[in-house]
């Protein structure tokens, strides 16, 4: 009697989560209402510069995604005039639970039920709407980090944290690692080799048809980096410079088969 009783309630727990996940999914690709999307500043090391830096932010700052994902979704034939809508919220306190290195399956889905609980709670802002994907981004000194951990952005759960530095001079690169992450958050995948860094061809290319090939003039948002030759890469300055493959419009509904 018990057991029945328990595997019901967990049979009704999971049928509510894979239903709002699917929903969750529909309504991102949909493009048809502008979505929030919330930045929500951290201080990612406690230093100084990174505590002046969020204190120096504003919208503006983010309202060149906002003009990135408007001309690429209309290349694509997207009519919805403001595809997404960035909006800055104050600074947090508590950092996101980090994914341990090395981390195993298990490992990983326990870590994203645990950001998603946190997002759930760190992401209420008393007097402002809620945003419906919420994007952590952890602000680090660059002077006492030579390179900076992995960022993630998980579509079960519309819920990223983006390591960024805190400097001006990154304010470019940053929002391309924002906008990266963004598109991890609606479905798109990777368009780069895991060891080398290297843009996949034909997907990870701003334009795999140009002629000559190389240099690339953009890199493709989901690759990162610009292909100079066959063998050497760059990230270019801004979001400028980086464009939405077709590969990458389709995963995320821009296009549909
Ligand atoms: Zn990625």
């Amino acid at each position: 009697m018990w057991k029945t009783i328990r595997v019901t309630i967990l049979l009704v727990v999971l049928v509510i989560v894979a239903g709002r996940t699917w929903l969750d999914r529909v309504e991102t690709q949909s493009w048809k209402n502008t979505l929030w999307v919330g930045i929500y500043p951290l201080n990612g090391d406690g230093s100084p510069a990174a505590a002046r830096y969020i204190d120096s932010l504003s919208q503006q700052d983010f309202t060149n995604i906002e003009t990135f994902f408007q001309r690429e979704s209309h290349r694509f034939g997207v009519t919805l005039d403001e595809p997404i809508h960035m909006e800055l919220y104050p600074e947090g306190k508590e950092l996101p639970p980090l994914l341990p290195d090395h981390a195993n399956v298990f490992g990983v889905a326990w870590w994203s039920l645990k950001l998603r609980w946190f997002a759930s709670r760190a992401a209420k802002v008393p007097g402002r709407t809620p945003a419906r994907i919420r994007l952590f981004v952890l602000y680090h000194d660059p002077s006492s980090l030579r390179s900076i951990p992995d960022s993630h952005g998980l579509q079960k759960g519309l819920v990223g944290v983006v390591h960024a530095f805190a400097v001006k001079e990154m304010a470019g690169s940053n929002n391309i690692v924002i906008a990266h992450e963004l598109l991890h958050t609606l479905g798109a995948t990777d368009k780069y080799q895991p060891g080398t860094g290297a843009p996949e061809f034909p997907g990870g290319y701003g334009d795999p048809d140009q002629k000559p090939l190389y240099p690339q003039l953009n890199a493709e948002v989901m690759a990162g980096q610009r292909a100079l030759t066959s063998s050497q890469f760059e990230m270019p300055a801004s979001l400028r410079n980086v464009v939405v493959g077709p590969v990458t419009a389709g995963e995320i509904r821009w296009t549909h088969p």
